[in-house]
């Protein structure tokens, strides 16, 4: 522009030799073009080319710089300009400098008179780099859309309110809501407990992040799952909270799972009751919460086992035994209390910790059991019924007690004397 104005005062670019000085100051390059051959270039341009000197690059034709594609576009400007447009609007040229490196320009260019013919005079920005990087911006916008296109976990983002601001279509098959339908809602509300959900964002606040932290959500269908979180707090530029940004997924199976390895752990699979293992594990525990002055309420404990049982196995089969089991169980159920720790130890032989209950509320809860267990027949497949009595073993856990094994053990002397004294009955 500068330079057209300054050839315009003169007239003509007849005397561009006193115009060189100027136009090679110009940071802009500034090319002159008459037919398709340059007649002029500033130092700027030379520099761009990254040519040796104007020398080399005068004289040469145009269409050895510019990238094959363009120059048609290119040429028509040129020719509209020489027919008198006055300033062709910016556009984009890819040329090739000296080195063989592609460049991005965006050039404007206006008609001079040069010595009594029609030439074009160039000028232009270096879009190179910012080409690049919106082309690396859009690959990586690109490459981030793809990625949250096909995660199957969720990612997501909230404001400094808790608002949702972004969330990866994921979340179609996790919760059943579009991302559209959460986008601008609080991620507050699919949380089923704002308990837990302050839990979380506590933990975020205090140390700027959390790993596979716990919680649930509410599904559209109303379903609460599982699921894991793993998220970091946002900052403004000032340091301010921003927001939250991270993925959560969906750990229902994984926790059914876990729960059903727990129950497989921990539970008989007859009679769902404690396995022996677990049920021992739980007295052992007692005992050191005893040890450690935790506990003071007195642990008395039952050591329970069928009558004769092994005639209901030989008379009417294992599968009647089984059930006769599970009947059993189910007595003793509608006997205890809520809070007693029923384990079976193996077979037809039950331990019962009775937490906070002494001899007397002991031997009380193992008559009821005893007197439960033979007052009715037990039914059994088919139309058979079997009367069964069972025996009790009590012993009262004492201080000195330091492992499972010897509570056990006084229990079992106490039951072989009820077995002793003639079964279906307490002892001591
Ligand atoms: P006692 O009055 O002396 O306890 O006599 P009992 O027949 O109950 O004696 P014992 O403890 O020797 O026999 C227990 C029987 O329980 C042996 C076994 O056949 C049976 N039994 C053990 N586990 C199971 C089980 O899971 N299912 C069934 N149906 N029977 C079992
Ligand atoms: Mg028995
Ligand atoms: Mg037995």
């Amino acid at each position: 522009m500068l330079a057209r104005m300054m050839l315009a005062a003169e007239g003509s670019f007849g005397a561009l030799p006193a115009q060189a000085a100027w136009l090679d100051a110009l940071a802009a390059p500034v090319v002159l073009v008459v037919g398709e051959s340059m007649r002029y270039v500033n130092a700027a341009a030379v520099s761009l080319l990254r040519a040796e000197s104007a020398g080399y690059l005068i004289g040469r034709s145009l269409r050895d710089f510019i990238h094959p594609l363009d120059a048609h576009r290119i040429f028509a400007r040129i020719q509209r300009a020489e027919a008198g447009v006055a300033i062709n609007p910016p556009t984009s040229v890819r040329v090739f400098d000296c080195a063989g490196a592609e460049r991005t320009l965006a050039v404007t260019s206006s008609p001079v008179d040069c010595s009594g013919q029609t030439g074009v005079l160039a000028t232009c920005i270096d879009m190179t780099e910012r080409v690049a990087m919106e082309q690396h911006l859009r690959r990586t916008d690109e490459d981030f859309r793809r990625i949250m296109d096909t995660m199957q976990d969720v990612f997501y983002r909230t404001d400094e309110k808790g608002i949702t601001r972004y969330v990866c279509p994921a979340v179609r098959n996790v919760l059943g809501y579009s991302a559209e339908e959460i986008i601008g809602l609080p991620a507050a509300a699919f949380y089923p407990d704002p308990v837990e959900r302050n839990a979380l964002v506590e933990a975020i606040r205090a140390q700027g992040f959390v790993r596979d932290f716990p919680g649930r959500m509410r599904r559209k269908d109303g379903v609460i799952i599982d699921i894991s979180i793993s998220t970091q707090a946002l900052r403004d530029e000032q340091g301010q909270f921003a927001g939250v940004e991270g993925i959560w997924r969906d750990i229902s199976e994984r926790r059914a799972m876990e729960r059903e390895l727990l129950r497989l752990a921990t539970r008989d699979h007859l009679t769902g009751l404690f396995s022996r293992r677990h049920v021992l594990e739980m007295l052992e525990e007692e005992l050191q919460r005893r040890r450690d002055r935790r506990a003071q309420a007195p642990l008395s404990v039952l050591l329970l086992d069928l009558d004769h049982f092994k005639r209901v196995n030989d008379e009417f089969g294992h599968a009647a035994g089984d059930e006769v089991l599970r009947q059993f169980v189910q007595r003793v159920e509608q006997s205890r209390r809520g809070n007693d720790s029923f384990g079976r130890l193996g077979g037809e032989e039950f331990l019962l910790l009775l937490h906070g209950a002494d001899g007397v509320a002991a031997r009380q809860l193992a008559e009821r059991i005893r007197a439960g267990v033979a007052a009715e027949d037990f039914r059994l497949p088919g139309d058979g019924a079997v009367r069964l009595s069972v025996s009790i073993g009590w012993t009262l856990v004492e201080a000195a007690d330091a492992r499972a094994g010897e509570v056990l053990e006084r229990a079992d002397r106490a039951l072989y004397e009820a077995k002793r004294g003639g079964r279906n009955r307490v002892s001591p």
